[in-house]
């Protein structure tokens, strides 16, 4: 490693094992459980850290529950919460470095762009999400004859978060945010492979005076920590990242709860590349597109159609731009891609290579398993490109690696029903010279987002969700998820 641990951080990784954080207290399992977390990027242990279980999701929950009926958070004025909230973005900011560091050793990911990225624009989520709320309508009169007519809007309650191990931090700000911003209070249970960020955040809430209660983080496993928030009956609201599969568990019991729910789940993006296109300039966006968090990005473009006539020059250029890029430690100065976030995703990216192949689907750069010198035991895999026929499993499945699919096409219609095959509805892209084009394509693509000329667009007031198999209940980061977070309730008076 390139880069020295930062004093904090060997503290908080030292100070073993980490606690968990409920009503304001840093406290433990009932029954002593831990969980260690490891460097994916060396394979070694991390820290060790509180694994909670069904009796502290309750005591979690109990405690939201209790802060929300105090005055001091859900009855405070908008501004005064926006006030707390961006005093947690400024402690944030202040110890981004820190954070930043445990980011990318938790999950992989290069320093730089934790650094970047992932900790800065969760920072920006709590100032975007306060600024809303202090601008939001709580009260909207309705023009009814003879009858004297309002609405309000309220925060729910208590609401449960259960998020996945690929954006931790930034994820804990999309979700996280809007509901405080609302009035909410809140039970986070982080992944369990990732659970740093998110317990480092308990302080910086501490410290910036979120009263106690309103935030409750309880790391532990999905079949115990995570089925037990997403059971519970004491919930207003859940909201769940991750795959389709728990996605349907989530959205059972929040059925069986009869709560509203917001599923944020897989994706198997598409670019759509015309014959128009500056070649090169595309192949690096793409390339970087898939090599991104080592592509372990939901909504990233990991089937490429490139129209017939350019498509070998295509190819050639992007295989030539993966084969440079650099794999390395995440806190390696020089490292562009670093190691997928564990030994089971790694052998779920090999294998998804190796059946791919068995279907028939052509090589065109050899992926596979890798062991850069300098972290030969890190869970480091190649990127790789397969092409071939669309009902590839390579084609069909999220992989959730640094893998693209490889797809030709003629006509523009041919493009959209290539793409629109997908089960999945999160987001995809259209490479293009002419805009009447881009956006006729883009509007045509089935999904929650459609990118013209780039891939993985993020702003605050942009909405971001998926569609079919991608999820549903309203995404994340547009000025409607703050109303998501607020119920509505109509007051009238007959005159
Ligand atoms: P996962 O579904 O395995 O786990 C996600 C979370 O659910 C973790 O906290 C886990 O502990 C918990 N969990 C597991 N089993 C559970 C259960 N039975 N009950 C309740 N909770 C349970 O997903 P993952 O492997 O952590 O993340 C990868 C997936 O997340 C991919 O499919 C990816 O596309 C998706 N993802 C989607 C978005 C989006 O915005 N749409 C963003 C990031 C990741």
């Amino acid at each position: 490693m390139s880069t020295k641990l930062l004093p904090e951080v060997k503290t908080f990784l030292t100070a073993a094992p980490r606690p968990m954080y409920i009503g304001g207290q840093f406290v433990f399992a009932a029954d002593g459980q831990t969980f260690d977390t490891h460097d994916p990027g060396t394979g070694e242990t991390l820290a060790s850290v509180a694994a909670g279980g069904a009796a502290e999701i309750d005591a979690a929950v109990a405690a939201a529950q209790k802060a929300f009926r105090g005055p001091q958070w859900s009855g405070l004025p908008a501004n005064d919460r926006a006030v707390i909230l961006h005093r947690l973005a400024d402690q944030i900011q202040k110890h981004a470095a820190v954070l930043a560091q445990l980011e990318s050793l938790d999950v992989g990911k290069p320093l730089a762009q934790a650094a970047g990225f992932d900790i800065p624009e969760a920072s920006r989520a709590f100032r975007y999400f306060a600024d809303l709320s202090v601008h939001t309508r709580r009260r909207e009169p309705i023009a009814l004859a003879g009858m004297d007519a309002y609405t309000v809007r309220a925060p729910y309650g208590a609401c449960g978060f259960i998020l996945p191990w690929n954006f931790p931090f930034l994820l804990l700000g999309w979700n996280l945010a809007p509901a405080l911003a609302a009035g909410n209070t809140v039970v986070l249970k982080p992944a369990e492979d990732t659970p740093l960020s998110s317990l480092y955040f308990c302080q910086l809430a501490q410290e910036a005076g979120v009263p106690d209660g309103v935030i409750n983080v309880v790391p532990g496993f999905g079949r115990t920590a995570g089925a037990a928030l997403a059971k519970h009956s004491g919930l207003s609201r859940i909201a769940f990242t991750g795959s389709p599969e728990v996605g349907r568990l989530v959205g059972e019991a929040s059925g069986r709860n009869l709560i509203p729910c917001k599923l944020e789940l897989g994706g198997k993006g598409a670019a759509v590349v015309f014959d128009d296109v500056d070649i090169g300039k595309t192949a690096d966006q793409l390339a970087a597109a898939v090599t991104l968090n080592c592509g372990q990005v939901c909504c990233t473009a990991t089937r490429w159609l490139v129209q017939e006539r350019i498509y070998d020059r295509f190819v050639d250029t992007v295989r030539d731009r993966l084969k440079q890029i650099h794999l390395g430690h995440g806190l390696d100065a020089s490292t562009e891609m670093g190691p997928v976030v564990s030994e089971k995703q790694r052998q779920r990216v090999l294998g998804y290579l190796d059946q791919g192949v068995k279907q028939g689907a052509t090589v065109v750069l050899e992926g596979g398993a890798a062991a850069p010198p300098q972290s030969p035991r890190g869970y480091f895999v190649k990127p790789a490109l397969l092409a071939g026929a669309p009902d590839n499993v390579c084609a069909r499945e999220e992989i959730f690696g640094p893998v693209a699919y490889l797809l030709k096409f003629k006509t523009e219609n041919q493009a959209v029903e290539l793409v629109n095959h997908s089960r999945y509805g999160l987001a995809n892209s259209v490479w293009t010279a002419d805009l009447a084009r881009a956006n006729r394509v883009a509007e045509a693509l089935v999904a929650g987002n459609s990118w013209i000329n780039a891939h993985n667009v993020f702003a605050y007031g942009l909405p971001y969700g998926g569609t079919n198999l991608s999820g549903f209940g309203g995404g994340v980061n547009g000025p409607q998820t703050l109303l998501d977070y607020l119920r509505e309730q109509s007051v009238a008076r007959p005159m």
